[in-house]
């Protein structure tokens, strides 16, 4: 493995250099930080001059890719423009100031906003109430389930069972084990679809819920959406929409009124806040009103005129994220939903559908397409068949990165052999679209010719080929400092010893 032309700043760091000025702190720390708790000497950061640091900070950023830089169909992500009006609205100093303890009359506008987004996402999917705290989709899923959970012990009910498809994201099954689930899967028919006589046979009074995305993850429709929502009521469970498909929808059709009860919205997904890079998100969850008394503490409720919390709610599950949760993401989707209105919306929707057929019917004669038919946001094919088999949808992939496009996600979902999920979203230009037509093309064509060059890709980006079953079983995750004793040394005797100092591999991101 290459290693990245970039050191770390740690490593740059050269001892004639004076440590970094700080600013003066804020607060009188004598008083308020218990003797204990005071570090008794410097901390050892990295000495550098400014415009060096300027430097180092710059090349970082340009070893990106990213959706301001590239095309970048990951499918299941919806990689959108995130427009730069957001960010405008998110650095209005009445937002970015302000602080998570001020009093409630003090953040009046704030609350506003919260209450006003709550109801704009209510009204796009279809329930009566929304939380706004949890911090990306799968700790929205967690969040729901705990209230559907919470919901079922109030009644007395035991219901120890989540039904999952064998097509769902893995975040599904991970969120209901978590909550203490058991996970039984449902089958997918040969159309790519919920097998509906598969999971009448899978629902039962043990039932809790049925997780489901719409589109799947195929980016296929139930179409027996209603007919599935019916049976779970039926044997009294909740129904649970993964809203991380929304795309395909918004401004179309509504996840409450197919009968979901509890919903998830990915607001780094669908309301073009940016993510990525683990940076923060949104998961806000919305449910029907049977759900509501267990929404997280607080609520924001509008009251004579004005917006306050309700943290008096006895039968809530209790906060799931410190203060309120990321603000600032909720200032750029509430803007995103303001600047494009109820038709906006459904445009865009549309938009990503046609973008969508667009490419699949575009590569049909290049890559396997597993399920016949129109898709709706995204599609999946199969790299199975390219070169007769002789290169997998990694090389693929890898060969996009090289050519300046980010790879779609691969070896996802699981049911469909070297994966190739492909979501183009809205807000690209048919001609990016037809560029990414003419690259496959050309990576086809190599893997034809030559699949040992394919293989050898990417040649020019920092990093190759990366070791992904170390990475993902023995990451590590911080560097440490070669220093032989003192604080630091003991600090860091958790971590492996000899550890490598090279960058890690992320295992193929689905998010
Ligand atoms: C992204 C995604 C999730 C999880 O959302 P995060 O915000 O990444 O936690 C869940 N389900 C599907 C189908 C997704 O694409």
């Amino acid at each position: 493995m290459k290693h990245a032309p970039e050191p770390l700043s740690f490593e740059k760091s050269r001892s004639g250099v004076a440590p970094p000025r700080l600013p003066e702190a804020g607060v009188p720390s004598r008083a308020t930080v218990p003797d204990h708790h005071r570090r008794r000497r410097a901390p050892e950061l990295p000495r550098l001059s400014e415009p060096e640091l300027l430097r180092h900070y710059s090349r970082l950023a340009a070893l990106n890719f990213s959706i301001s830089e590239h095309f970048y169909p990951l499918g299941s992500c919806t990689m959108k423009y995130n427009p730069v009006a957001n960010e405008e609205a998110a650095r209005l100093p009445g937002f970015a100031q302000l602080h998570p303890y001020q009093e409630e009359a003090s953040i009046q506008g704030a609350l506003e906003l919260m209450w006003r987004l709550e109801q704009a996402l209510c009204a796009i999917v279809g329930v009566d109430r929304v939380t706004l705290q949890p911090a990306a989709g799968a700790h929205g899923e967690w969040t729901a389930l705990r209230m559907i959970q919470a919901f079922f012990e109030s009644r007395g009910e035991e219901r120890p069972e989540v039904i999952v498809p064998d097509s769902a994201h893995g975040t599904n099954p991970a969120s209901a084990a978590m909550c203490g689930f058991s996970v039984v899967q449902v089958r997918s028919g040969a159309d790519g679809r919920v097998d509906v006589a598969d999971l009448h046979s899978k629902l039962s009074a043990r039932t809790a819920a049925l997780m489901l995305t719409n589109p799947n993850t195929l980016g296929l429709f139930e179409k027996e959406i209603l007919a599935m929502a019916a049976a779970v009521h039926a044997v009294g469970a909740k129904l649970y929409y993964d809203g991380a498909n929304l795309n395909a929808l918004m401004g179309i059709c509504r996840p409450g009124d197919m009968g979901f009860d509890a919903v998830h919205l990915n607001l780094h997904k669908t309301f073009t806040t940016p993510h990525g890079g683990g940076g923060p998100g949104a998961g806000p969850v919305g449910v029907k009103v049977d759900l509501a008394p267990f929404l997280p503490r607080p609520t924001v409720e509008a009251e004579g005129g004005g917006y306050r919390f309700d943290f008096d709610r006895p039968l809530s599950i209790g906060r799931v994220r410190s203060f309120y949760g990321n603000f600032g993401m909720l200032v750029r989707a509430y803007a995103y939903i303001l600047a494009m209105g109820s038709d906006g919306l459904a445009q865009a929707s549309q938009d990503a559908v046609l973008a969508a057929n667009y490419l699949r019917k575009r590569v049909e004669h290049l890559l396997h397409l597993p399920y016949a038919g129109y898709c709706m946001h995204e599609f999946v094919a199969s790299a199975g068949r390219v070169a007769d088999g002789r290169v997998r949808a990694l090389d693929i992939a890898k060969g996009l990165l090289e050519r300046g496009i980010h790879a779609p996600t691969v070896y996802f979902p699981l049911i469909v052999p070297e994966a190739l999920m492909i979501e183009p979203t809205e807000t690209e230009s048919k001609a990016t679209l037809d560029t990414f037509v003419e690259t496959l093309v050309e990576i086809v064509e190599l893997a034809n010719s030559d699949p040992a060059a394919l293989r050898g890709e990417p040649r020019s980006l920092p990093i190759s080929r990366l070791d992904e079953v170390a990475a993902a079983r023995q990451p590590v995750l911080r560097w440490s400092p070669t220093l032989d004793s003192g604080e630091n040394a003991a600090a860091d005797r958790s971590s492996p010893q000899g550890a490598p100092r090279q960058p890690q591999a992320v295992p193929a991101p689905t998010a």
